[in-house]
């Protein structure tokens, strides 16, 4: 279906060409995500004309990141290289992989993508309600499968244990070497599948000889070995058994093996189960689909008649583990939930640990539950939840059973890449055969060498709940600025031959200040005729006919602009402001003002604007030395240059608020 084309010009041509840099038959690996942060991995592997991806995932939004929903990686890079896109390899389907596929293929096209069944099906379900089922095909494969991606690389399946299930590690073939990619990892000796780590395959490429080990570094800096995820079995049925009343339990609903756990502890103590919350819902019913997890139909029963039952014979599982404020238990905890209200007797366990970040929220929930009476399980030392990836000695098995020339730590924060080199140094890999790289880096390497190229570009971009909506960094900023001083709007009534007709009107939300009303409507006041004075002549243009053209979102921009550095400099607050102009007729009445309420000291006009009369300018000097340069000539009033018919009396909208400034003048 997809012709290869272009690819006679072989492994001489590196797409690249940027650059004179670009080395010659080297492999290049690119992370676009995944580095010096747990989430959207996202991972280029390049050879001559081919561009193949591993894995494209998101990550959650950090404090202050105001209205995100999920955070995606800058994909320029691919949007440029997109006719090299040859396939993709998915290891598994967390959403930290996966969570970013649908949207990218609303951007580009990738001819095949290769993965297991369960993060296919999960996938599915991204595409089809991302409306992109058309852009790719879907290939399932299974363990130890070897399927070729574009004319230089194959890739075997290697199966491996993690916390969700039908997980892989990968074996690369490439004409430089063989490339291990890990993956999500941890060596579980009892999966609670029975699906057993191939270290047989691992072993087979370390004795044949593995050019580079990627691996994943998110527990770098726990000593020993992880516990399986059976272990947690023995506490959970201890917690459950021992409950008096309602068990309700919160998970990641992608831990499959936990959930299934849970749902054999309910069958066996005598519980019948409830699920609350979209992904927990799906997530069960694909994987009871596909035979991930045995559990009889009559186990379940919905949320509306589970409260028919005695407290006793029931359990409630629900998404809410990282204290996500719309998820079920979070919503419980506020006492917003429509069918459930926490009582005394309920037994609420937290079977996962917080992702970075979310610490706060989760313990903020937990202190709510327990406000409202009810026995609250969490944190370590229960034993109520390992994790999904190695420790240190898991990190060590990989090493020693794949014997890499070269070592590249992934998959975690800076600190956990650095201990993740350090015990690859401790198991005999040389510190010059290893790299520590960046999203945007790019790992050149040859049969004999390791080396950094010139990075591409790589960043974040931000969606809105939709999931469309792009939330650019200018948004950002203005709703932190919202968040963090509140807003003014200021409705100014301005003529056509400019002359302000009526008192400006002043708003304050979530503004806290010193300043009483009366004081900043005169500042208003001061703004909209220092513009009129001084900006009229550029904003209005005489075009011959009979309305003057006016730049009427110039006006409210200056209008803005000014007030906002009026603000910053007199009460240190920085709200977003929002002026808005309703043109009046030409030869309405002016407005007096209380011009006289208190003297202006205003300084200069303002310079470093692009439309600006250099000519009769004076630099706008800082806050600081404002008073100083007070007595600077204020230009003489701008005469209304126009004859005007009346003009709409739609008030103009500013298209756009003025950012912050950095706090000098220019
Ligand atoms: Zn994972
Ligand atoms: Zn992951």
């Amino acid at each position: 279906m997809t012709s290869f084309n272009g690819s006679n010009n072989g492994n001489m041509h590196n797409g690249n060409g940027a650059n004179g840099k670009v080395k010659q038959n080297a492999l290049r690996v690119i992370p676009l995500g995944g580095l010096h942060e747990i989430g959207k991995n996202t991972c280029v592997f390049e050879y001559g004309d081919d561009l193949m991806l591993v894995d494209a995932g998101l990550a959650f939004p950090s404090d202050g990141m105001h209205g995100v929903n999920v955070v995606m990686p800058d994909t320029s890079y691919l949007k440029e290289n997109q006719k090299r896109i040859r396939g993709m390899i998915v290891t598994h389907g967390h959403e930290d992989h996966i969570g970013g596929i649908a949207h990218h293929l609303k951007n580009f096209n990738i001819p095949v993508i290769y993965g297991p069944r369960l993060a296919l099906a999960m996938l599915t379900g991204k595409m089809e309600e991302a409306g992109v089922m058309d852009r790719t095909t879907l290939q399932t494969v299974a363990p130890r499968d070897v399927v070729k991606v574009g004319q230089h690389f194959s890739v075997e399946f290697i199966r491996n244990t993690h916390s969700m299930a039908d997980s892989f590690s990968l074996a690369i073939t490439t004409p430089v070497g063989t490339i291990i990619f890990t993956g999500d990892f941890k060596f579980d000796h009892t999966p609670v599948d029975g699906e057993h780590f191939d270290m047989a395959r691992l072993a087979h490429h370390g004795e044949q000889g593995v050019l580079c080990l990627f691996s994943d570094s998110t527990n770098a800096e726990v000593p020993g070995f992880c516990p399986p995820e059976r272990s947690v079995f023995p506490s959970l049925d201890r917690h459950i058994a021992q409950a008096e009343g309602r068990v309700i339990i919160t998970t990641f609903a992608s831990s499959i093996h936990r959930v299934a756990m849970i749902l054999e502890l309910a069958l066996k103590n005598g519980r019948k189960v409830s699920l609350l919350g979209r992904s927990m819902l799906n997530v069960i019913a694909k994987a009871r689909e596909l035979g991930y997890m045995r559990a009889p139909d009559d186990l379940f029963v919905p949320i509306k008649q589970i409260r028919d039952l005695p407290d006793r014979e029931t359990l409630l599982l629900m998404t809410g583990s990282q204290g996500e404020p719309l998820a079920a238990l979070s919503r419980i905890s506020r006492g917003e939930h429509p069918q459930v209200q926490v009582k005394p007797s309920d037994t609420i366990i937290f079977s996962a640990s917080p992702i970075p970040g979310n610490t706060i929220s989760v313990v903020n929930t937990v202190d709510r539950l327990m406000m409202l009476g009810a026995k609250v399980i969490y944190g370590k030392g229960e034993g109520i939840h390992v994790s999904g990836h190695g420790f240190q000695e898991d990190q060590k098995l990989m090493l020693a059973l794949t014997k890499p020339k070269y070592f590249v730590p992934v998959h975690g924060e800076h600190r956990m890449l650095v201990c993740h080199s350090k015990t690859a140094q401790s198991m005999g890999v040389p510190a010059d055969n290893i790299l520590i790289i960046d999203n945007g880096d790019v790992v050149e390497l040859t049969a004999d060498s390791i080396s950094k190229g010139d990075p591409v570009k790589a960043g974040i971009e931000l969606l809105d709940a939709s999931r469309n909506g792009i939330v650019d960094a200018r948004v950002l900023k203005e709703r932190q600025q919202l968040a963090e001083d509140g807003v003014i709007t200021l409705l100014a009534v301005i003529s056509t031959d400019g002359v302000m007709a009526a008192p400006p009107r002043v708003n304050l939300r979530g503004v806290v200040t010193t300043a009483d009303p009366r004081k900043l409507s005169l500042w208003a006041e001061r703004e909209i005729t220092w513009v009129l004075e001084n900006r009229w002549n550029q904003l209005s243009r005489n075009t011959g006919g009979k309305t003057p053209d006016i730049d009427w979102v110039g006006v409210q921009r200056e209008v803005e602009l000014g007030l906002q550095r009026r603000l910053r400099r007199e009460l240190q607050v920085e709200p977003l402001i929002i002026c808005l102009v309703q043109p009046a007729p030409a030869g309405s009445p002016a407005y007096k003002g209380r011009a006289d309420a208190e003297p202006d000291n205003r300084p200069a006009p303002r310079n470093g604007r692009r439309d600006a009369p250099r000519a009769q300018q004076q630099p706008r000097p800082a806050a600081a030395s404002a008073a100083a340069a007070s007595a600077a000539p204020r230009q003489a009033p701008v005469a209304a240059s126009a004859s005007v018919t009346a003009a709409a009396a739609e008030p103009e909208l500013a298209g756009r608020v003025r950012r912050r400034r950095s706090g000098a003048a220019g």
